[in-house]
């Protein structure tokens, strides 16, 4: 059974799934982490799709899907779909042309605005280790650097507040219909995001049996 999760950027959604997929075999695909390694490309695609990102703005449907098409093998894994889908016509695309007859739920991280933008402004993150710290909650052992890679930790540009208001405008217009659309074909599970990542993991766990 595939997941999708969704939740706010800073929800816990890429936390949950780094843990979920150590411990249950799934795999974890993130929209967001694919478009930063074409970012990282630096192909003409990574370049248009930079300049969306880092003014917090939504990269338009087809690329996305597309890039995430590339990247699933949905015969072979179960996967955590983390960022996608954001809009109601991702849900569709996400339905007619990957899940089709395949068993999924979505997962609804519910948690308050103003405690996740305290999160993201402190959120650092090892890219090549996917650990996620946080400077005052969960903090690495050595200032910048992550303790399981040694990697130097970054603060995404997009994690800084301005652009994070920006993102959450977009995430606030769009989570209700997509919420809607899962809770009427009966897929929607919901948890409390604002616990820490242990108590949250353990009601992930729980609502999944
Ligand atoms: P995230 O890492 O999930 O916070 O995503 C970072 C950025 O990537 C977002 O602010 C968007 O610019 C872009 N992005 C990620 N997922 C999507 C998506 N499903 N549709 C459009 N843009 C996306």
């Amino acid at each position: 059974m595939h997941l999708i999760f969704i939740g706010a950027p800073g929800s816990g959604k890429g936390t949950q799934a780094e843990k979920l997929k150590d411990n249950r075999q799934y795999c974890h695909v993130s929209t967001g982490d694919l478009l930063r390694a074409e970012v990282a490309k630096v192909s003409e695609l990574g370049i248009r799709i930079k300049s969306l990102i880092d003014e917090g703005s939504l990269v338009d449907d087809r690329t996305v899907l597309d890039l995430f098409k590339n990247n699933l093998n949905l015969l072979e894994n179960n996967y955590i779909i983390d960022g996608y889908p954001r809009t109601l016509e991702q849900c569709g695309m996400l339905d007619s042309e990957l899940l089709a007859g395949t068993s999924y739920r979505a997962i609804y991280f519910q948690i308050d605005e103003e405690k996740v933008v305290d999160r993201i402004v402190n959120r650092r993150i090892a890219p090549k280790s996917g650990k996620i710290y946080n400077l005052m909650t969960d903090p690495p052992q050595n200032n910048g650097v992550c303790d399981i890679s040694g990697e130097a930790l970054v603060h995404r540009d997009d994690d800084k507040e301005e652009v994070v208001r920006n993102r959450l405008n977009i995430y606030k217009n769009s989570v209700s219909q997509i919420l809607d659309y899962y809770r009427k074909q009966a897929k929607l599970l919901t948890l409390d995001a604002s616990a820490s990542p242990e108590l949250v993991y353990k009601e992930l766990i729980n609502i999944l049996r």
